[in-house]
């Protein structure tokens, strides 16, 4: 692919920063690409409606062209445009966690190009609530395609630095916003299923939606990743979030598992392996060989979701040869974490009785 230059902009929190938005709102509209903040990660947009945008989001990322993209809206009315229908269910979610961390996948319509929805009759839609994502979204056209903005394969981005490693010189800007604030992707709702089916877990979990709608069935994939059937959100198929290191999860009491992280850490250390060790601020300090990296608090699993990419970027930084990871409560936020921690092991996860 050529060779382009990617412009850096920082987004000033108490901003002046229209010029940037601006700059940002004519790339999209001239059909270019621009990384921008999310509160989930930092997404990758291009102009929805325009296929031949669409196709270079594909191009940068190395994106299989299966794999169909979410397009970010910021209010109801770009909604009814891009759907065929609004079910009942849908309209009762939008309301209460819209805008938010939150993608649901309706019917398409006619404008929307096969180019986008990666040749499928539906389409993934979500609003999000952060402040610059929506600017960027209003400026280039209020319907802009956004994956988020890593090289695929590779964990998501959560800072407009991850961005840079991955697609500068592919891309025409990144807007810089500082990190995000929730780490791991969208939760995706399929609501053209009755009852409405959970594609991938994230931050708007099963309970959350069920409070509202009632029943909430989970695509039977994500609970038993090596079953014969593909996933309903074709992304979910890939190898992803994969660090370049083999990584194990250790799970079991959590004396037993420290004890076993140590012990493998030890052994490949000895061994002239780099090591790379997951822990949290309850263990970090009982850890005793490797590089040992705390990923957060159990008191509070938001903290291990908003610091999980970034961690696993830095062990593919320091170039360990492997890595081992405490295990997650799968409750609330921690099935996300799970599901993504799972994908980047491979499924490697070993239970210590
Ligand atoms: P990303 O934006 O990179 O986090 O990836 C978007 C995710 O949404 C991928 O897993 C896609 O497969 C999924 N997705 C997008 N559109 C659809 C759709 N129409 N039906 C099912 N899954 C979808
Ligand atoms: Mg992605």
């Amino acid at each position: 692919m050529r060779h382009m230059e990617t412009i850096i902009k920082k987004i000033d929190k108490n901003h002046e920063n229209t010029d940037i938005i601006g700059e940002a709102g004519r790339i999209l509209k001239e059909g270019g690409l621009v990384a921008f903040p999310t509160e989930t990660v930092y997404g990758l947009g291009a102009d929805a409606l325009n296929e031949d945008a669409a196709k270079k989001i594909y191009a940068a990322k190395g994106r299989p062209s299966d794999n169909p993209l979410i397009i970010h809206i910021t209010n109801m009315k770009a909604l009814e445009k891009i759907v065929s229908e609004i079910p009942e269910k849908a309209k009762k979610v939008a309301e209460k966690y819209w805008p938010g961390p939150l993608t649901m996948i309706f019917n398409k319509s006619d404008i929307v190009p096969y180019g986008t929805t990666g040749g499928l009759d539906t389409v993934a839609v979500r609003m999000p609530v952060h402040e610059i994502a929506r600017e960027v979204i209003d400026a280039g056209g209020g319907y802009i395609a956004a994956p988020s903005a890593n090289t695929s394969g590779r964990p998501s981005p959560t800072k407009a630095e991850h961005v840079a490693e991955d697609l500068t010189g592919r891309i025409d800007m990144i807007v810089d916003g500082g990190p995000v604030q929730i780490g791991v992707e969208s939760t995706i709702l399929d609501v053209t299923v009755e009852p409405p089916m959970i594609l991938r877990p994230g931050a708007i979990t099963k309970e959350m939606m069920e409070d509202v709608i009632g029943e909430v069935t989970v695509d039977k994939t994500l609970i038993k990743p090596d079953s014969k059937t593909v996933p309903k959100a074709p992304g979910m198929k890939y190898r992803h979030y994969a660090p370049k290191a083999d990584l194990t999860i250790i799970e079991g009491p959590m004396e037993k598992v420290v004890e076993e992280i140590n012990r493998r850490a030890k052994e490949k250390t000895d061994a002239g392996y780099k090591v790379g060790v997951i822990g949290t601020e309850e263990t970090v300090d009982s850890y005793l060989s490797g590089d040992v990296k705390c990923i957060g608090t159990r008191a509070d699993e938001t903290t291990i979701a908003a610091n999980l990419f970034g961690i696993l970027r830095e062990f593919d930084d320091d170039a360990v040869d492997f890595i081992y990871s405490e295990s997650f409560d799968t409750a609330g936020i921690g099935s996300a974490i799970m599901n993504r921690l799972l994908k980047a092991a491979g499924h490697h996860i070993e239970t210590l009785v």
